[in-house]
Protein backbone atom coordinates (compact mmCIF):
# COMPACT_ATOMS: atom_id res chain seq x y z
CA UNK A 1 0.00 0.00 0.00
CA UNK A 2 1.07 3.84 -0.56
CA UNK A 3 2.46 5.62 1.86
CA UNK A 4 3.49 9.36 2.02
CA UNK A 5 4.55 11.26 4.69
CA UNK A 6 5.61 14.55 5.91
CA UNK A 7 8.32 15.10 7.95
CA UNK A 8 9.18 18.78 9.32
CA UNK A 9 11.92 20.10 11.86
CA UNK A 10 10.38 21.46 14.38
CA UNK A 11 12.93 24.59 14.44
CA UNK A 12 10.49 27.27 13.97
CA UNK A 13 6.88 29.05 13.20
CA UNK A 14 5.36 26.55 10.76
CA UNK A 15 5.84 27.49 6.87
CA UNK A 16 3.21 27.20 4.67
CA UNK A 17 5.73 25.59 2.49
CA UNK A 18 5.34 22.37 5.00
CA UNK A 19 1.47 22.70 4.26
CA UNK A 20 1.49 22.75 0.65
CA UNK A 21 4.21 19.24 0.84
CA UNK A 22 1.79 17.74 3.22
CA UNK A 23 -1.26 18.82 1.16
CA UNK A 24 0.02 16.97 -1.80
CA UNK A 25 1.52 14.50 1.08
CA UNK A 26 -1.79 13.51 1.94
CA UNK A 27 -3.95 14.30 -1.24
CA UNK A 28 -1.89 11.67 -3.14
CA UNK A 29 -1.71 8.91 -0.16
CA UNK A 30 -5.55 9.59 -0.26
CA UNK A 31 -6.16 9.09 -3.89
CA UNK A 32 -4.04 5.52 -3.69
CA UNK A 33 -5.98 4.01 -0.68
CA UNK A 34 -3.09 4.97 1.18
CA UNK A 35 -1.76 6.47 4.46
CA UNK A 36 -0.31 9.81 5.34
CA UNK A 37 2.33 9.78 7.86
CA UNK A 38 3.71 12.93 10.14
CA UNK A 39 7.52 12.29 11.12
CA UNK A 40 8.84 14.97 13.81
CA UNK A 41 12.83 15.43 12.39
CA UNK A 42 14.35 16.90 15.34
CA UNK A 43 17.47 15.68 15.28
CA UNK A 44 19.09 19.20 15.73
CA UNK A 45 18.85 19.92 19.18
CA UNK A 46 20.09 22.82 19.28
CA UNK A 47 17.29 24.68 17.16
CA UNK A 48 14.34 22.15 17.82
CA UNK A 49 11.75 23.11 20.78
CA UNK A 50 8.64 21.22 21.56
CA UNK A 51 6.80 24.80 21.31
CA UNK A 52 7.33 25.00 17.60
CA UNK A 53 6.52 21.22 17.36
CA UNK A 54 3.08 21.99 18.94
CA UNK A 55 2.69 24.55 16.53
CA UNK A 56 2.93 22.99 13.56
CA UNK A 57 0.83 20.02 14.43
CA UNK A 58 -1.56 22.93 15.41
CA UNK A 59 -1.35 24.41 12.20
CA UNK A 60 -1.47 21.27 9.99
CA UNK A 61 -4.99 20.12 11.64
CA UNK A 62 -6.11 23.84 11.59
CA UNK A 63 -5.64 23.26 8.04
CA UNK A 64 -7.42 19.92 8.62
CA UNK A 65 -4.30 18.21 6.91
CA UNK A 66 -5.11 15.25 8.78
CA UNK A 67 -1.88 12.71 9.41
CA UNK A 68 -2.83 8.55 9.99
CA UNK A 69 0.38 8.30 12.25
CA UNK A 70 2.13 10.66 13.90
CA UNK A 71 3.79 11.40 17.54
CA UNK A 72 0.59 12.10 18.62
CA UNK A 73 -2.09 10.02 17.24
CA UNK A 74 0.69 6.55 17.18
CA UNK A 75 0.90 3.92 14.92
CA UNK A 76 2.39 0.73 13.99
CA UNK A 77 6.29 2.36 13.17
CA UNK A 78 6.50 4.34 15.83
CA UNK A 79 8.12 6.18 17.49
CA UNK A 80 7.37 9.31 15.13
CA UNK A 81 9.56 11.84 16.75
CA UNK A 82 13.70 11.35 15.44
CA UNK A 83 14.90 12.14 19.11
CA UNK A 84 12.91 9.10 20.13
CA UNK A 85 15.27 6.69 17.86
CA UNK A 86 18.53 7.59 18.51
CA UNK A 87 19.66 4.01 19.32
CA UNK A 88 18.35 3.06 16.06
CA UNK A 89 20.66 5.44 14.21
CA UNK A 90 23.61 4.88 15.51
CA UNK A 91 23.34 0.74 14.88
CA UNK A 92 22.56 1.38 11.50
CA UNK A 93 25.71 3.79 10.54
CA UNK A 94 28.15 1.02 12.23
CA UNK A 95 26.69 -1.70 10.16
CA UNK A 96 27.66 -0.10 7.40
CA UNK A 97 31.22 0.84 8.74
CA UNK A 98 31.64 -3.16 9.30
CA UNK A 99 30.10 -3.53 5.38
CA UNK A 100 33.19 -1.06 4.22
CA UNK A 101 30.14 1.57 3.38
CA UNK A 102 31.04 4.20 5.69
CA UNK A 103 34.25 4.79 8.10
CA UNK A 104 35.22 6.53 11.10
CA UNK A 105 36.84 10.04 10.30
CA UNK A 106 38.69 12.02 13.08
CA UNK A 107 39.65 14.93 10.59
CA UNK A 108 39.64 18.07 13.13
CA UNK A 109 37.63 20.75 12.01
CA UNK A 110 40.99 23.05 11.69
CA UNK A 111 42.31 20.18 9.33
CA UNK A 112 38.67 19.82 7.46
CA UNK A 113 39.51 24.00 6.47
CA UNK A 114 42.19 23.84 5.63
CA UNK A 115 41.69 21.05 2.53
CA UNK A 116 38.81 23.02 1.79
CA UNK A 117 40.56 26.15 1.39
CA UNK A 118 43.70 24.21 -0.50
CA UNK A 119 41.08 23.16 -2.76
CA UNK A 120 39.34 26.26 -2.99
CA UNK A 121 42.79 28.20 -3.80
CA UNK A 122 43.65 24.95 -6.55
CA UNK A 123 40.01 26.14 -8.03
CA UNK A 124 38.49 22.62 -7.59
CA UNK A 125 35.39 21.37 -6.40
CA UNK A 126 35.42 21.51 -3.00
CA UNK A 127 33.12 18.15 -2.04
CA UNK A 128 35.47 16.13 -0.35
CA UNK A 129 35.95 12.31 -0.88
CA UNK A 130 36.83 9.43 1.33
CA UNK A 131 40.53 9.51 -0.25
CA UNK A 132 41.16 13.14 0.69
CA UNK A 133 40.29 12.91 4.17
CA UNK A 134 42.37 9.37 4.88
CA UNK A 135 44.93 9.56 7.61
CA UNK A 136 47.70 6.95 8.16
CA UNK A 137 47.10 4.32 10.22
CA UNK A 138 49.34 5.08 12.79
CA UNK A 139 48.10 8.69 13.29
CA UNK A 140 44.02 7.09 13.61
CA UNK A 141 45.67 5.02 16.40
CA UNK A 142 46.90 7.67 18.48
CA UNK A 143 43.43 9.77 17.79
CA UNK A 144 41.91 7.07 18.62
CA UNK A 145 43.85 6.57 21.79
CA UNK A 146 43.55 10.11 23.05
CA UNK A 147 39.62 9.57 22.76
CA UNK A 148 39.61 11.98 19.97
CA UNK A 149 35.90 13.20 18.55
CA UNK A 150 35.64 11.14 15.46
CA UNK A 151 31.82 11.12 12.73
CA UNK A 152 31.15 8.57 10.77
CA UNK A 153 31.23 9.34 7.26
CA UNK A 154 29.99 7.63 4.13
CA UNK A 155 31.73 6.29 1.22
CA UNK A 156 30.84 8.06 -2.11
CA UNK A 157 32.49 7.46 -5.55
CA UNK A 158 35.66 9.19 -6.60
CA UNK A 159 35.51 8.72 -10.24
CA UNK A 160 33.93 11.37 -12.18
CA UNK A 161 30.70 10.63 -14.09
CA UNK A 162 27.24 11.27 -13.19
CA UNK A 163 24.49 9.60 -11.00
CA UNK A 164 21.43 9.07 -12.69
CA UNK A 165 18.45 9.83 -10.21
CA UNK A 166 14.62 8.88 -11.15
CA UNK A 167 11.91 11.71 -10.17
CA UNK A 168 8.54 10.79 -10.92
CA UNK A 169 7.62 14.39 -12.14
CA UNK A 170 10.98 15.20 -14.20
CA UNK A 171 12.11 11.49 -15.24
CA UNK A 172 15.78 11.12 -15.01
CA UNK A 173 18.07 13.46 -13.62
CA UNK A 174 21.73 13.47 -13.63
CA UNK A 175 23.93 15.06 -10.92
CA UNK A 176 27.70 14.63 -11.21
CA UNK A 177 29.53 12.66 -8.49
CA UNK A 178 31.90 15.08 -8.50
CA UNK A 179 29.78 17.41 -6.12
CA UNK A 180 29.01 15.15 -3.68
CA UNK A 181 30.71 14.62 -0.37
CA UNK A 182 31.98 12.07 2.12
CA UNK A 183 28.89 12.95 3.67
CA UNK A 184 28.62 12.76 7.55
CA UNK A 185 25.79 10.22 8.66
CA UNK A 186 26.92 10.24 12.44
CA UNK A 187 28.16 13.50 14.05
CA UNK A 188 30.86 13.58 17.03
CA UNK A 189 28.01 13.53 19.45
CA UNK A 190 26.83 10.25 18.40
CA UNK A 191 23.68 12.34 16.51
CA UNK A 192 22.32 11.60 12.93
CA UNK A 193 22.29 13.81 10.55
CA UNK A 194 19.07 14.73 8.18
CA UNK A 195 20.32 12.25 5.45
CA UNK A 196 20.64 8.97 7.72
CA UNK A 197 18.10 9.24 9.46
CA UNK A 198 15.81 10.01 6.75
CA UNK A 199 16.84 6.94 4.62
CA UNK A 200 16.45 5.22 7.80
CA UNK A 201 12.94 6.28 8.83
CA UNK A 202 11.35 5.98 5.35
CA UNK A 203 12.33 2.48 5.08
CA UNK A 204 11.19 1.73 8.77
CA UNK A 205 8.42 3.15 8.30
CA UNK A 206 7.64 1.72 4.89
CA UNK A 207 7.43 5.17 2.79
CA UNK A 208 6.29 3.96 -0.75
CA UNK A 209 6.66 7.38 -2.18
CA UNK A 210 8.77 10.73 -1.11
CA UNK A 211 6.94 13.79 -2.01
CA UNK A 212 9.03 16.86 -1.01
CA UNK A 213 10.51 20.41 -2.26
CA UNK A 214 12.63 20.41 -4.95
CA UNK A 215 15.75 21.50 -2.27
CA UNK A 216 15.98 18.30 -1.63
CA UNK A 217 17.39 17.12 -5.02
CA UNK A 218 20.50 17.37 -4.98
CA UNK A 219 20.53 14.72 -1.45
CA UNK A 220 18.88 12.74 -4.05
CA UNK A 221 22.45 10.64 -5.10
CA UNK A 222 23.46 10.22 -1.53
CA UNK A 223 20.04 8.74 -0.30
CA UNK A 224 19.91 6.57 -3.24
CA UNK A 225 23.54 5.30 -2.55
CA UNK A 226 22.53 4.84 1.08
CA UNK A 227 19.12 3.04 0.29
CA UNK A 228 21.55 0.67 -2.38
CA UNK A 229 24.34 0.05 0.68
CA UNK A 230 21.95 -1.04 2.83
CA UNK A 231 20.47 -3.58 0.30
CA UNK A 232 16.66 -1.41 0.70
CA UNK A 233 13.98 -0.88 -1.97
CA UNK A 234 14.20 2.91 -2.57
CA UNK A 235 10.58 5.10 -2.24
CA UNK A 236 9.79 6.47 -5.52
CA UNK A 237 10.95 10.24 -5.43
CA UNK A 238 8.82 13.44 -6.21
CA UNK A 239 10.37 16.98 -5.97
CA UNK A 240 8.01 19.18 -5.88
CA UNK A 241 7.89 23.14 -7.41
CA UNK A 242 8.99 25.70 -4.17
CA UNK A 243 6.92 28.42 -3.85
CA UNK A 244 7.87 31.54 -4.67
CA UNK A 245 7.72 35.41 -4.40
CA UNK A 246 5.76 37.55 -6.83
CA UNK A 247 9.24 38.50 -7.96
CA UNK A 248 10.32 34.83 -8.43
CA UNK A 249 12.29 34.57 -5.59
CA UNK A 250 11.55 31.30 -3.26
CA UNK A 251 9.47 32.20 -1.14
CA UNK A 252 11.20 33.91 2.39
CA UNK A 253 10.44 35.35 5.33
CA UNK A 254 12.25 38.03 4.53
CA UNK A 255 10.23 39.40 1.74
CA UNK A 256 6.50 37.34 2.48
CA UNK A 257 4.60 36.17 5.17
CA UNK A 258 5.81 32.45 5.76
CA UNK A 259 4.27 31.47 8.93
CA UNK A 260 0.98 29.46 9.19
CA UNK A 261 0.47 31.41 12.11
CA UNK A 262 0.51 34.66 10.11
CA UNK A 263 -2.03 33.89 7.51
CA UNK A 264 -4.63 32.54 10.71
CA UNK A 265 -4.03 35.65 12.75
CA UNK A 266 -4.60 37.58 9.45
CA UNK A 267 -8.03 36.03 9.28
CA UNK A 268 -7.80 33.86 6.19
CA UNK A 269 -9.79 30.80 6.41
CA UNK A 270 -8.40 27.40 6.47
CA UNK A 271 -10.54 26.17 3.86
CA UNK A 272 -9.52 29.01 1.22
CA UNK A 273 -5.72 28.90 2.00
CA UNK A 274 -5.89 24.79 1.30
CA UNK A 275 -7.41 25.76 -1.60
CA UNK A 276 -4.77 28.39 -2.86
CA UNK A 277 -1.86 25.75 -1.73
CA UNK A 278 -4.08 23.44 -4.29
CA UNK A 279 -3.27 25.82 -7.41
CA UNK A 280 0.50 25.62 -6.74
CA UNK A 281 1.44 23.75 -9.52
CA UNK A 282 -1.56 21.80 -9.93
CA UNK A 283 -5.31 22.72 -10.97
CA UNK A 284 -8.72 20.47 -11.31
CA UNK A 285 -9.20 19.35 -14.41
CA UNK A 286 -11.74 21.36 -15.25
CA UNK A 287 -9.53 24.49 -14.42
CA UNK A 288 -11.97 25.81 -11.38
CA UNK A 289 -10.22 28.65 -9.26
CA UNK A 290 -12.42 27.26 -6.01
CA UNK A 291 -12.32 23.61 -5.01
CA UNK A 292 -11.92 22.20 -1.36
CA UNK A 293 -10.15 19.51 0.04
CA UNK A 294 -12.59 17.07 -0.55
CA UNK A 295 -12.73 18.18 -4.06
CA UNK A 296 -9.10 17.43 -4.76
CA UNK A 297 -8.72 14.53 -2.93
CA UNK A 298 -11.41 13.39 -5.09
CA UNK A 299 -9.61 14.19 -8.33
CA UNK A 300 -6.22 14.12 -7.36
CA UNK A 301 -3.49 13.24 -9.80
CA UNK A 302 0.10 13.89 -9.13
CA UNK A 303 1.16 13.61 -12.77
CA UNK A 304 -0.89 16.88 -12.98
CA UNK A 305 2.30 18.99 -11.29
CA UNK A 306 3.57 21.64 -13.36
CA UNK A 307 6.92 22.39 -13.01
CA UNK A 308 6.82 26.21 -13.14
CA UNK A 309 7.80 27.79 -9.97
CA UNK A 310 4.29 28.42 -8.66
CA UNK A 311 3.72 32.31 -7.32
CA UNK A 312 2.69 31.89 -3.50
CA UNK A 313 0.68 35.46 -3.92
CA UNK A 314 -0.53 37.27 -1.19
CA UNK A 315 -3.23 39.03 -3.22
CA UNK A 316 -4.75 36.68 -4.70
CA UNK A 317 -5.34 34.64 -1.81
CA UNK A 318 -7.06 37.65 -0.35
CA UNK A 319 -9.38 37.58 -3.10
CA UNK A 320 -9.87 33.75 -2.73
CA UNK A 321 -10.14 33.96 0.67
CA UNK A 322 -12.89 36.90 -0.12
CA UNK A 323 -15.14 34.53 -2.31
CA UNK A 324 -14.85 31.42 -0.05
CA UNK A 325 -16.11 34.03 2.94
CA UNK A 326 -18.85 35.68 0.59
CA UNK A 327 -19.94 32.49 -0.51
CA UNK A 328 -19.52 29.32 1.58
CA UNK A 329 -20.40 31.19 4.87
CA UNK A 330 -23.70 32.31 5.71
CA UNK A 331 -24.19 35.31 8.40
CA UNK A 332 -24.29 32.73 11.57
CA UNK A 333 -21.26 31.01 10.53
CA UNK A 334 -19.48 34.12 10.18
CA UNK A 335 -20.38 35.10 13.56
CA UNK A 336 -19.11 32.09 14.72
CA UNK A 337 -15.45 32.16 12.65
CA UNK A 338 -15.02 35.66 13.78
CA UNK A 339 -15.72 34.85 17.33
CA UNK A 340 -13.64 31.70 17.26
CA UNK A 341 -10.48 33.78 15.22
CA UNK A 342 -9.86 36.54 18.02
CA UNK A 343 -13.12 37.94 19.28
CA UNK A 344 -13.18 35.47 22.17
CA UNK A 345 -12.36 35.23 26.00
CA UNK A 346 -8.84 33.62 25.41
CA UNK A 347 -7.37 36.56 22.91
CA UNK A 348 -9.27 38.70 25.23
CA UNK A 349 -7.72 37.97 28.30
CA UNK A 350 -4.27 38.05 26.61
CA UNK A 351 -5.11 42.05 25.90
CA UNK A 352 -6.97 43.20 28.78
CA UNK A 353 -3.77 43.25 30.78
CA UNK A 354 -2.66 45.85 28.40
CA UNK A 355 -5.65 47.61 27.97
CA UNK A 356 -7.18 48.16 31.07
CA UNK A 357 -4.46 50.58 32.95
CA UNK A 358 -5.14 52.66 29.58
CA UNK A 359 -9.31 52.62 29.56
CA UNK A 360 -11.64 55.21 31.30
CA UNK A 361 -14.48 54.00 29.75
CA UNK A 362 -15.72 50.62 27.96
CA UNK A 363 -15.79 52.56 24.70
CA UNK A 364 -11.68 52.93 24.75
CA UNK A 365 -11.27 49.69 24.17
CA UNK A 366 -11.74 49.37 20.24
CA UNK A 367 -9.40 52.21 19.43
CA UNK A 368 -6.81 50.95 21.58
CA UNK A 369 -7.03 47.22 20.66
CA UNK A 370 -7.63 47.59 16.80
CA UNK A 371 -4.46 47.39 15.71
CA UNK A 372 -4.09 44.06 17.19
CA UNK A 373 -6.75 42.59 15.26
CA UNK A 374 -5.99 44.17 12.15
CA UNK A 375 -3.61 43.33 9.12
CA UNK A 376 -1.54 45.97 7.31
CA UNK A 377 -2.39 49.93 8.45
CA UNK A 378 -2.42 53.12 7.00
CA UNK A 379 0.45 54.99 7.46
CA UNK A 380 1.28 57.88 5.68
CA UNK A 381 4.42 59.66 5.93
CA UNK A 382 2.71 62.60 8.14
CA UNK A 383 2.90 60.04 10.94
CA UNK A 384 6.37 60.28 11.77
CA UNK A 385 6.18 63.88 11.54
CA UNK A 386 5.98 64.77 15.61
CA UNK A 387 9.22 62.33 15.88
CA UNK A 388 13.01 63.67 16.14
CA UNK A 389 14.94 62.73 13.80
CA UNK A 390 14.65 63.29 9.98
CA UNK A 391 12.18 60.51 7.87
CA UNK A 392 14.99 58.97 5.99
CA UNK A 393 17.34 58.65 9.22
CA UNK A 394 13.61 56.83 11.16
CA UNK A 395 13.40 54.73 8.04
CA UNK A 396 16.89 53.68 7.84
CA UNK A 397 16.39 52.81 11.85
CA UNK A 398 13.65 50.67 11.12
CA UNK A 399 14.98 48.62 8.37
CA UNK A 400 18.09 47.83 10.89
CA UNK A 401 15.67 46.76 13.63
CA UNK A 402 13.67 44.60 10.40
CA UNK A 403 16.97 43.01 9.91
CA UNK A 404 17.23 42.43 13.64
CA UNK A 405 14.20 41.16 14.12
CA UNK A 406 13.96 38.81 11.48
CA UNK A 407 17.42 37.24 12.41
CA UNK A 408 15.69 35.74 15.98
CA UNK A 409 15.08 32.53 16.73
CA UNK A 410 12.40 32.89 19.83
CA UNK A 411 9.93 35.17 20.11
CA UNK A 412 8.91 36.99 22.83
CA UNK A 413 8.82 39.91 25.11
CA UNK A 414 12.09 39.94 26.15
CA UNK A 415 13.83 38.70 23.47
CA UNK A 416 12.73 41.40 21.21
CA UNK A 417 13.41 43.88 23.72
CA UNK A 418 17.01 42.46 24.46
CA UNK A 419 17.53 42.85 20.13
CA UNK A 420 15.89 45.85 20.09
CA UNK A 421 17.81 47.48 22.88
CA UNK A 422 21.18 46.04 21.55
CA UNK A 423 20.32 47.84 18.29
CA UNK A 424 19.55 50.97 20.18
CA UNK A 425 23.23 51.08 21.71
CA UNK A 426 25.09 50.08 18.52
CA UNK A 427 23.35 53.11 16.72
CA UNK A 428 24.01 55.30 19.89
CA UNK A 429 20.28 56.66 19.64
CA UNK A 430 18.33 56.46 22.59
CA UNK A 431 16.39 53.49 23.35
CA UNK A 432 12.78 55.55 23.75
CA UNK A 433 13.81 57.65 20.34
CA UNK A 434 14.55 54.40 18.98
CA UNK A 435 11.43 52.67 19.86
CA UNK A 436 9.20 55.86 18.85
CA UNK A 437 8.98 55.06 14.86
CA UNK A 438 8.46 51.34 15.27
CA UNK A 439 5.79 52.13 17.37
CA UNK A 440 4.13 53.83 14.69
CA UNK A 441 4.79 50.95 12.19
CA UNK A 442 3.48 48.60 14.68
CA UNK A 443 0.16 50.16 15.93
CA UNK A 444 -0.70 52.75 13.32
CA UNK A 445 -0.73 55.63 15.96
CA UNK A 446 1.32 56.67 18.84
CA UNK A 447 -1.74 56.59 21.46
CA UNK A 448 -1.14 52.41 22.37
CA UNK A 449 0.63 50.20 24.91
CA UNK A 450 4.02 49.29 24.58
CA UNK A 451 5.61 48.62 21.83
CA UNK A 452 7.23 45.12 22.42
CA UNK A 453 4.07 44.18 24.39
CA UNK A 454 2.29 44.49 21.03
CA UNK A 455 5.12 42.93 19.18
CA UNK A 456 4.65 39.77 21.46
CA UNK A 457 0.84 39.97 20.74
CA UNK A 458 1.38 40.04 17.33
CA UNK A 459 3.67 37.65 16.22
CA UNK A 460 7.24 37.62 14.24
CA UNK A 461 5.06 37.59 10.99
CA UNK A 462 2.65 40.09 11.42
CA UNK A 463 5.44 42.33 13.37
CA UNK A 464 7.29 42.52 10.02
CA UNK A 465 4.82 42.41 7.72
CA UNK A 466 3.92 45.78 9.44
CA UNK A 467 7.54 47.67 9.40
CA UNK A 468 8.39 46.58 5.89
CA UNK A 469 4.72 48.23 5.15
CA UNK A 470 5.66 51.42 7.14
CA UNK A 471 8.84 51.43 5.11
CA UNK A 472 8.17 50.47 1.83
P1 LIG B 1 13.16 31.38 5.12
O1 LIG B 1 14.00 31.64 3.93
O2 LIG B 1 11.86 32.13 5.10
O3 LIG B 1 13.88 31.47 6.43
P2 LIG B 1 13.58 28.63 5.14
O4 LIG B 1 13.90 28.00 3.84
O5 LIG B 1 14.66 28.91 6.10
O6 LIG B 1 12.67 29.89 4.94
P3 LIG B 1 12.87 26.47 6.69
O7 LIG B 1 12.58 26.76 8.11
O8 LIG B 1 14.18 25.96 6.26
O9 LIG B 1 12.52 27.75 5.87
O10 LIG B 1 11.77 25.53 6.08
C1 LIG B 1 10.70 25.03 6.78
C2 LIG B 1 9.97 24.08 5.89
O11 LIG B 1 9.31 24.79 4.84
C3 LIG B 1 10.89 23.07 5.20
O12 LIG B 1 10.29 21.82 5.25
C4 LIG B 1 11.00 23.55 3.79
O13 LIG B 1 11.07 22.47 2.89
C5 LIG B 1 9.69 24.30 3.58
N1 LIG B 1 9.90 25.43 2.69
C6 LIG B 1 10.68 26.51 2.90
N2 LIG B 1 10.63 27.35 1.86
C7 LIG B 1 9.79 26.78 0.96
C8 LIG B 1 9.31 27.14 -0.32
N3 LIG B 1 9.68 28.27 -0.90
N4 LIG B 1 8.46 26.31 -0.95
C9 LIG B 1 8.06 25.17 -0.38
N5 LIG B 1 8.47 24.76 0.82
C10 LIG B 1 9.32 25.55 1.49
N1 LIG C 1 13.20 17.48 7.72
C1 LIG C 1 13.21 17.85 6.33
C2 LIG C 1 12.53 19.22 6.20
O1 LIG C 1 12.51 19.94 7.14
C3 LIG C 1 12.53 16.78 5.52
C4 LIG C 1 12.87 16.79 4.09
C5 LIG C 1 12.31 15.56 3.38
O2 LIG C 1 11.09 15.56 3.18
O3 LIG C 1 13.06 14.63 3.10
O4 LIG C 1 12.04 19.65 5.20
Amino acid sequence: TVRTRIAPSPTGDPHVGTAYIALFNLCFARAHGGQFVLRIEDTDRARSTPESEQAILDALRWLGLDWDEGPDSGGDHGPYRQSKRMALYGQYAWQLVEAGKAFVCYRTPEELETLRSERREAGQATALKPSDLRLPDDEIAQRKAADMPYVIRMVVPEEAGSCAVADRLRGTIELDWSMVDAQILLKSDGMPTYHLANVVDDHLMGITHVIRGEEWINSAPKHQLLYEYFGWDMPELCHLPLLRNPDKSKLSKRKNPTSILYYERMGFLPEALLNYLGRMGWSMPDEREKFSLHDMLTHFDIDRVSLGGPIFDVEKLRWLNGVWLREELDETQLADRLQHWALNRENLMKVLPHAQKRMEVLSDFAPLTAFLVSGELPIDDSDFDGLRGEREALVRQLQFALWRLEALRHWDRDTVWQALKALADDLGVKVKDFLAPLFIAISGSSASFSVVDAMELLGPDMSRMRIRHAIA
